[in-house]
């Protein structure tokens, strides 16, 4: 994961971790190193000098260069701006309600009724009962992609393959979750290959009829400053509550994660890593940031 930005960071840093002291010329050659591994990354130009930038202050603030390990304080330092760049503390998804309501949106190809097999999976070894609802009424395939994955992992999934209404079809799945006691109700909805008026409206009339306690917007994380800019549309329409990067297995930068939470201000709350329904992950930014750093 973000092999390139790790080898570049620890290159950037390497030439201060072995040193007793170093002075102002070393520390503004590793700081402009590091806006750059950044940016070649695909971070956004402004989060990677705001990032440098406080990297910069607390450097001076903390005396790196009269420190004993100066090198060792200097990728603390960096550590923990990446680590706050990517949203602090691990966030968790809002259930509340009964049942509760989850709403998953993004485009198409992102990962989104992959992800919610995921969830429903992780949710349901929790002793939690689920209700996947199969909302794309455009592709009959998205339907049966859900209903594969539903049998796979032993959850029940709900879906009005005539309907031509996704309201009516998350309105009603919500009124049969709760004659049959489910707990959580995760709606998978239709994307486009591109942002789309007719998707975006018919995502947020889903949204005022069911009102969900969590929406969460799915992004490929191979789409760099892309999965950014889409973020920011679907944010503007849904304010949602948080995001889920996929594909973080392949060979992405690392762009999208770290630009995403500064950008549109909304943490990331779940990554995705593989096909398979155990690939799904909490997102620990320290975690994150420390596996950068290498
Ligand atoms: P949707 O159109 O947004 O519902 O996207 P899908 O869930 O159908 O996913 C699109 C493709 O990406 C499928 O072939 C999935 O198997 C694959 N996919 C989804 N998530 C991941 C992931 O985290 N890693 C990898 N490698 N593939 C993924």
């Amino acid at each position: 994961m973000f092999e390139n930005l790790s080898d570049k960071l620890n290159k950037a840093v390497k030439t201060l971790k072995g040193q007793g002291r170093i002075s102002d010329i070393n520390i503004a050659a590793t700081i402009k190193e590091v806006r750059r591994a950044l940016m070649d990354a695909d971070v956004n130009y402004k989060v990677a000098k705001d990032v440098t930038d406080r990297v910069r202050e607390k450097a001076i603030d903390r005396k790196v260069m009269i420190a004993v390990e100066p090198g060792q304080l200097f990728v603390k330092i960096i550590q923990e701006e990446l680590t706050e760049l990517m949203g602090g503390q691990a966030q968790s998804a809002n259930l509340k309600g009964s049942p509760a309501i989850v709403l998953i949106a993004g485009l198409q190809g992102s990962g989104k009724t992959t992800f919610s097999g995921k969830f429903a999976n992780y949710l349901k070894k929790q002793g939690r009962q689920i209700l996947l609802v199969a909302c794309d009424i455009y592709r009959p395939a998205a339907i049966t992609q859900l209903q594969v994955l539903g049998e796979q992992i032993g959850v029940e999934v709900y879906a009005e393959p005539e309907s031509k209404n996704a309201v009516d079809i998350a309105r009603n799945a919500i009124a049969f979750a709760k004659s049959k006691g489910k707990n959580i109700v995760i709606i998978d909805t239709a994307g486009r290959l591109a942002v789309d008026e007719v998707m975006m409206k018919e995502v947020e009339d889903i949204k005022k009829a069911v009102t969900p306690s969590e929406i969460l917007f799915v992004v490929d994380s191979m789409t760099g400053q892309d999965a950014v800019n889409t973020a920011k549309t679907f944010n503007e329409r849904l304010d949602f509550d948080g995001v889920v990067l996929t594909k973080l297995d392949g060979d992405a930068r690392g762009g999208a994660a770290l630009s995403i939470k500064t950008v549109v201000n909304k943490p990331i709350k779940f990554i995705s890593t593989g096909e398979k329904m155990e690939a799904l992950d909490v997102f620990y930014p320290d975690r994150m940031a420390s596996r950068i750093l290498g």
